[in-house]
């Protein structure tokens, strides 16, 4: 049996049922099953599900039992009775000066005929196809493509380099690996070849296959009987025809890393029908994206972000996406406005690191182009500091800014507004409401308790089961997913993001750092987030990290290292001093000088994982004067050696 509902007609359905966002939020939580049956008609099932939940084997959550379906299915093959012709998938690089619109149709062409090479390979339903690709389209063919195939992908960041790299190749044991000859970064181009090499060489495991995407970027010497070239392979099979493999809607459909911020890296393994249902339901109520608009995330595959929101939530939802390779400033800052104003934009996703980026920009970029499609701005992915999202709200004439708080276990939002359930506003500081599905409580860390009162402040957790799209565990590891996740309250069994948040009279969560960002300074317990947003309300002061150091007399004291908006005279010692006591002032003022850093140190850059996350352990690290251990994930080198010859002084 296929269950095809129209889209429009199910959401009009819920509407009417559903009065109000904390009706619809509370229905979703205590008549759970019949909220997610509900949002389970959103997609095509081959056989329907049999069970909405089953949550026999806590903490393990399965959605959606007895269904059969496929997420490739969804995103592609359904839409081509509709919107065959209609732009799926739009590419667009900046780097290589290509533009390029694939219709639906197109699309589920080259689907299948990157399927088809997978299939002769003997790719399989449950095998892994690790991709380690550059922005390009046939990244996303390969996803879907897996998709397709019941495969399980495992999408590495071509920003990573062979150590990183072969640790997940290692982890994925992939039958074939997808990759391509180079990426490009600034013009300059980036060979990733001697990096596949070099990590396959590392690793244990060894793919049976590598498919080679050839951009014709860099030279290279194929390794005979392993390598293929893709465009023989695909010329090949131009007319392929390749069903879609209906899958258990618990079966796999991929694997993905954190970003490791706090440590090793975890392989977040997710479900295929509760992630299809979960992205669904969010196009309408989270996104507002509409069957026939564009979507423009500007994230990379290599994060979940990129999986839900550059492939499959807009392509479930038909809608086209945009996919990005480039920089947001090249050929200068108003790049990404042209490319709103150019395909009509109406939903837009990015990050903080990303708009502090352009506002380093002339602000006259953000009018020159109609942005009159534009609905939306989300941004996820860290804190959005205030005087970065009114910039942005001021900036774009009073659009939705709407910050969106989530984590690579989760793959789609946790907090955010919903405006496509009831409007709301946004609150400068704040990612919002807890979304539907999700049971948000604070706890306190200590004793577990429940903190019910508004602006206390705890632990954010999620009362299992997690909803449909969130992982199912950590691949190969059901008892780190167990350890890691669920058993750090005393007495309870329920998910912690390792996030501090409170919660104001409206509902309203404001993230306060992470808890393992909390330092203690003779006995005060004090997040670094808040001496930081302290500290950036200085104006010369673009960024900023603060880390706890220990200290013989105190315990712990914090310890700045700034990023200043005008750098110019500070070569100058005097200059620096003055600077570093003004930004003293301004933390006694605000929070008291038990908050004041020993030291504030000036850098001309912080080190960041490649997702643009602060890596606080590692400056931590350093300014203790210990190993900072786990580097794979972090961008540039050169930031922490900066801040290891201040610590020399
Ligand atoms: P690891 O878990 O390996 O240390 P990570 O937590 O940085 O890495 P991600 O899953 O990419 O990996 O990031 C999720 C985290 O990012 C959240 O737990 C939170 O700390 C932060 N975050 C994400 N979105 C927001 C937001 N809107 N506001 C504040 N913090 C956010
Ligand atoms: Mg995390």
């Amino acid at each position: 049996m296929l269950v095809r509902p129209r889209n429009t007609e199910i959401i009009h359905i819920v509407r009417t049922h559903m009065a109000s966002f904390v009706d619809f939020h509370a229905r979703s939580v205590n008549d759970r099953d019949a909220f997610w049956a509900e949002q389970a008609k959103l997609v095509d099932w081959n056989v329907a599900p049999k069970q909405v939940c089953d949550y026999s084997n806590p903490p393990f959550a399965k959605w959606f039992v007895g269904g059969e379906t496929n997420l490739c299915h969804n995103a592609v093959d359904r839409h081509l009775k509709d919107r065959a012709d209609q732009a799926a998938l739009i590419f667009v690089s900046t780097e290589t000066d290509q533009e390029k619109t694939y219709t639906y149709r197109d699309l589920h062409a080259e689907v299948q005929r990157m399927a088809a090479i997978l299939r002769d390979l003997g790719v399989l339903k449950g095998d892994r196809v690790l991709i380690y690709m550059p922005m390009v389209a046939e990244a996303a063919f390969a996803m879907l493509a897996c998709a397709r195939l019941g495969a399980i992908h495992s999408v590495v960041f071509g920003g990573f380099a062979s150590h990183s790299l072969a640790t997940r190749i290692e982890d994925a044991s992939p039958k074939v690996i997808v990759s391509a000859d180079a990426g490009l970064r600034a013009g300059k181009c980036v060979p990733y070849k001697p990096l596949l090499d070099e990590a396959i060489k590392l690793s244990a495991h060894k793919p049976t296959n590598v498919i080679m995407v050839n951009r014709k970027l860099a030279e290279f010497t194929p390794v005979p009987g392993r390598d293929l070239d893709y465009d023989t392979e695909r010329v090949k099979h131009m007319d392929a025809v390749v069903p879609c493999e209906w899958v258990e809607s618990t079966h796999p459909s991929y694997t993905l890393y954190t970003s490791g911020t706090t440590g090793k890296p975890k392989g977040v393994q997710r479900d295929t029908g509760g992630y299809t249902v979960a992205l669904a339901a969010s196009m309408p109520y989270i996104f507002e994206g509409q069957p026939g608009g564009t979507f423009f995330c500007t994230s990379d595959i290599g994060w979940v972000v990129g999986h839900s929101y550059i492939i499959y939530g807009p392509l479930i939802g038909g809608m086209a996406t945009i996919l990005y390779e480039g920089l947001p400033i090249r050929p200068d800052g108003g790049i990404w406005w042209r490319l709103v104003e150019k395909y009509k934009v109406n939903v837009m996703f990015s990050a903080p690191t990303a708009i502090r980026v352009l506002k380093k920009q002339d602000p006259a970029l953000l009018s020159k182009y109609d942005l009159s499609s534009l609905q939306a701005l989300f941004l996820a992915g860290e804190p959005l500091d205030e005087p970065t999202a009114k910039w942005i709200s001021e900036g774009l004439n009073g659009k939705a800014i709407i910050d969106n708080y989530w984590q690579t276990e989760t793959g789609w939002p946790i907090l955010s507004i919903c405006n496509g359930v009831e409007k709301a506003p946004s609150k400068f500081g704040s990612p919002g409401k807890a979304i539907y599905g999700y049971s948000v409580k604070l706890v306190d860390d200590q004793t577990g308790e429940e903190l019910l009162g508004a602006n206390q402040k705890g632990v954010l957790t999620i009362e299992g089961p997690l909803p449909p799209g969130n992982l199912q565990t950590l691949w190969g590891d059901d008892d780190r997913f167990v350890k890691t996740y669920w058993k750090t309250v005393p007495g309870k069994l329920v998910y912690s993001t390792f996030d501090w948040a409170v919660r104001d009279e409206e509902g309203y969560y404001f993230i306060l750092g992470r808890t393992d960002d909390v330092i203690n300074v003779a006995g005060h317990r004090l997040g670094t987030r808040e001496i930081e947003e302290s500290i950036s309300s200085h104006p010369n002061i673009a960024e900023v990290a603060v880390v706890g150091v220990a200290d013989q007399l105190k315990g712990q004291v914090a310890m700045a290292f700034a990023i200043a908006k005008d750098s110019s005279g500070l070569t100058e010692l005097a200059a620096r001093l003055k600077l570093e006591g003004e930004v003293m002032k301004v933390v006694d003022a605000q929070l008291g000088a038990v908050a004041r850093p020993s030291r504030v140190f000036f850098v001309t850059a912080l080190p960041k994982t490649r997702s643009g996350k602060l890596l606080r352990r590692a400056i931590q690290a350093v300014a203790e004067g210990r190993d900072p251990g786990d580097l794979t994930t972090m961008d540039d080198p050169t930031a922490l050696q900066q801040i290891a010859e201040l610590i020399k002084g």
